[in-house]
């Protein structure tokens, strides 16, 4: 079996190590094969670019790229009902699938043939996981395709699985403590109340249970989950994010600071509004292609917020990393040409602890926009630094309004009110 340190060296494949003008060479060319395909062979794509007025032939530049309309999630649940092939969005027919899957919405998540279809592989090597060792899955294998869509990069690396599946926790324990399990595979929040119930009935997690390394995603992951999950069991936890539409898009590393992105995909961080890419290193909607000639989801917007690192990484891989999701791209409004998100909003009210409560409010009196920051105090603070910190941060001088003591803001106020009307 693996030791540390070998889980922590290494990659799964040399794409992973690319230099720049490299990677941009490699994408730029699936990118075109992938755009001449589904013209042809993907009625749904060929209509987007039409509606828009533009044809196959014109996407000749990384610029001209960018201005595919992007294909918002939501439309996908009507979309794949207008005609066969998932609405024309799948390049084979249903019948020529390895598997069908439904998530809600109820949207059709297909999965097509050939090895490492999700392309998963290499975020499981990343996090550590190595032949030989017995993995607990505990995704669901029903409808969903996260059990085995997640299985699929444990077979490419010869880990034997455990298809527990969710739920029956007292089970899990029994499996995770009588047998030498070496990996998780679920829920960060699943592996804590899997330790909870074992220290309950008087397990030790670090002696009587043999993880060495999990692989967590589908919910946020907080640094203060991962490190207690890290010291109660004694080994490495690392996410990765992608979706049951596009399969991997991002993982960690050993060295952590963000998710490197997957190999098989060309991420662009965009304007959550027109879907142009923005700046580098600016906070945008992520904006996936997948190099997926079997369901070719060209500029698939997630309604994930986050921004590109390219900091040099100490594992040696090239790619940028996504830094975390910070938000949902539902969650802002655009004032003045900024873009308010409430995790900026978070960072400045995090030096400020007499903050209680915040809200932030976007008016549009007369017609006008008008930007306010509702507080609530426990004590006094300096408004007039909080208000140059804010603007300092977002761009934007807001209004503030401070509730006097015995006023409060209710504990479920969303972050951000737009109230703005346009009739
Ligand atoms: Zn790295």
């Amino acid at each position: 079996m693996a030791d540390i340190s070998d889980r922590r060296q290494g990659v799964y494949h040399g794409l992973e190590l690319e230099e720049g003008e490299q990677r941009r060479i490699r994408q730029w060319d699936a990118v075109q094969g992938l755009l001449q395909d589904a013209w042809h062979t993907a009625p749904a794509f060929r209509k987007r670019l039409e509606n828009a007025g533009m044809f196959a032939e014109d996407l000749r530049s990384w610029d001209a790229f960018g201005r595919i309309p992007v294909l918002r999630k939501k439309n996908l649940i009507a979309l794949q009902r207008l005609g066969p092939r998932l609405g024309g969005l799948l390049t084979v027919d249903l019948g020529a699938l390895r598997r069908l899957y439904f998530s809600p919405g109820p949207i059709a998540d297909p999965e097509g043939l050939g090895r490492n279809y999700w392309g998963w592989a290499e975020a499981f090597f990343a996090a550590g996981f190595r032949r030989g060792d017995l993995v607990q899955m505990t995704f669901g294998y029903h409808l969903t395709p996260a059990g085995l869509m997640l299985e699929e990069p444990l077979r490419e690396l010869e880990c034997a699985v455990i298809p527990a599946g969710p739920g029956n926790t007292a089970q899990q324990v029994e499996i995770m403590t009588a047998w030498p399990v070496t990996g998780f595979v679920g829920m960060a929040s699943f592996l804590r109340i899997i330790r909870d119930r074992a220290v309950a009935q008087g397990f030790d997690p670090r002696a009587d249970f043999h993880l060495q390394t999990a692989f967590v995603a589908a919910e946020r992951l907080t640094e203060g989950l991962r490190e207690e999950m890290e010291q109660s069991f004694g080994m490495t936890l690392r996410q990765g994010y992608g979706t049951a539409d596009l399969g991997c898009v991002a993982y960690e590393c050993f060295h952590l600071g963000g998710m490197h992105v997957s190999s098989r995909c060309l991420v662009e961080i965009c304007d959550p509004q027109s879907g142009m890419p923005l700046p580098e290193g600016e906070v945008g909607e992520v904006v996936v292609t997948p190099f997926n000639p079997v369901y070719p989801l060209i500029r698939f917007a997630t309604g994930d917020l986050s921004r590109l690192v390219t900091a040099p990484c100490p594992c040696g891989r090239t790619s940028s990393k996504l830094a975390g999701i910070l938000g949902r791209a539902d969650d802002t409004a655009k004032v003045k040409g900024q873009f308010i998100y409430p995790h900026q909003v978070g960072q400045v009210m995090a030096d400020y602890p007499a903050v209680r409560r915040w809200q932030v409010r976007v008016t549009n009196p007369k017609g006008k926009d008008r930007l306010s920051l509702v507080l609530e105090l426990s004590e006094p603070v300096d408004v007039d630094a909080l208000r140059n910190a804010f603007q300092e941060q977002l761009k934007l001088r807001p209004e503030l309004q401070v509730l006097s003591s015995g006023q409060s803001l209710a504990p479920d106020v969303p972050a951000l009110l737009d109230e703005r009307s346009y009739d």
